[in-house]
């Protein structure tokens, strides 16, 4: 099967882009790739869903390109360096698909909500 993507990245450098076809074989490497949960900011609210800081040991980061705070400022804030970090929980399903879409949209895979 074929399908059309957006972009994947992998530690900050652009792998495949929307013009790319590729086969699901691959897309399914694209879609195991997700934030360490190792690595979280230190002001992240304790829950399920963090943003992981820009010192994470894998270089994988939050690049404070103001994404998710900008589109979703109820549950993610910048810290003094423009870096994100979660202030609250989503806990409806309108907050979930919220929290969801800047978790898609991060360009680095810097938001995970796979760790308590
Ligand atoms: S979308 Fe990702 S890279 Fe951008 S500010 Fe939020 S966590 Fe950082």
């Amino acid at each position: 099967m074929k399908v059309q993507i957006d972009l994947v990245y992998q530690t900050g450098i652009i792998l495949y882009t929307k013009n790319d076809i590729l086969d699901d074989s691959v897309i399914s490497i694209g879609s195991s790739i997700m934030a360490n949960s190792d690595g979280r900011h230190d002001k992240n609210i304790k829950g399920l869903w963090y943003c992981t800081d820009t010192d994470d040991e894998l270089g994988d980061g939050c690049i404070a390109c103001s994404l998710c705070y900008s589109e979703a400022p109820d549950f993610f804030r910048e810290d003094d360096d423009g870096y994100a970090y979660v202030i609250k929980q989503p806990e409806t399903e309108e907050e979930i698909q919220s929290c969801q879409e800047q978790l898609d949209g991060c360009p680095v895979d810097s938001i995970g909500n796979n760790s308590e």
